[in-house]
């Protein structure tokens, strides 16, 4: 499907992939290592057809790597100063949410400072843009945090180790929750997006993810002793959603 979708001149302009590397080496043995790690055990995952141009990019090709950090929105009130973009929040790349972020980070900023509401040669404008800063945090903060929320959990799951079995159950009910379709996709993607700014539904979605995950490991017991451990297990599930969840709620919305 690659070959044919991308003739091999435009696939020498198009090959790009990221790959998320999870605390495996220290710096040092990262850069020495990296392109083996790349061949031996990323490759192997990857659909046959992009396998052999990935392979040869990776022995090729001069590697980038950029470290993934993850900085909630803190209120900065200094006078004078306005951060925007990564320097003020800073979330997984998993999503692609950072610049949908930044982007609406100007729009309420442009709104809220406009000439209309602040004359910037009046004496008192200083004061005035700090309060408007007050302002800007608390409008932009369904929209950012569903976004930053979002792309932290759907990591945690998408990272998980496969032994981890309550992070692996997750990440499995998740897939199969997408595949039901209707809101069940839908309103996620709106929430990726920035286009559902709404907290609410993404506690419901998530949770219902959990949910949906302990009906259909309790559907899957064989026997009454394997629907204990099937209970066991599904409790897991929704205490590791609680787990993953409250904590990324408490660092986007304490006060
Ligand atoms: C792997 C990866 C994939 C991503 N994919 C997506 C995506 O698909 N969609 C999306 O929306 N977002 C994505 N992001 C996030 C997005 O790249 C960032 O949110 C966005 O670039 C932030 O813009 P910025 O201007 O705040 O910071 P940056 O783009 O980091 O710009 C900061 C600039 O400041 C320069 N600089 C730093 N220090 C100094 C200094 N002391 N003096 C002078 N200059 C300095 C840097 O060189 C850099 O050019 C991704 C991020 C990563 C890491």
């Amino acid at each position: 499907m690659f070959q044919e979708l991308f003739p091999a001149s435009v696939r020498g302009l198009s090959r790009f992939l990221s790959v998320s590397v999870l605390n495996l080496y220290h710096r040092d043995q990262l850069r020495t290592s990296f392109k083996e790690h790349l061949v031996n055990i990323v490759a192997p995952d990857l659909p046959e057809s992009i396998r052999d141009n990935f392979i040869e990019a990776a022995k090729t090709e001069k590697l980038q790597s950029m470290p993934n950090s993850f900085l909630p929105p803190t209120s900065n009130l200094t006078e004078g100063l306005i951060l925007l973009g990564d320097a003020f929040n800073m979330r997984h790349p998993l999503t692609g949410g950072g610049m949908t972020v930044a982007l609406w980070d100007v729009v309420h900023l442009r709104e809220l400072l406009s000439s209309s509401r602040i004359d910037l040669r009046d004496p008192e404008s200083p004061k005035k843009v700090h309060s408007q800063l007050n302002r800007f945090f608390s409008q932009r903060k369904s929209r950012a945090s569903v976004i930053n929320i979002l792309a932290m959990a759907l990591y945690t799951l998408v990272s998980a180790n496969d032994s981890d079995q309550p992070l692996k159950d997750l990440r499995e009910s998740m897939i199969q929750y997408f595949h039901l379709g209707g809101i069940c996709s839908s309103h996620p993607s709106g929430l990726l997006s920035g286009t559902l700014p709404s907290p609410v539904l993404l506690f419901c979605h998530f949770f219902a993810v959990a949910l949906y995950g302990m009906y259909r490991v309790l559907l899957s017991s064989t026997s009454i002793t394997n629907l204990f451990y099937q209970i066991y297990r599904s409790l897991a599930m929704i205490w590791t959603a609680t787990v993953v969840f409250v904590p990324l709620l408490w660092s986007e919305w304490k006060p």
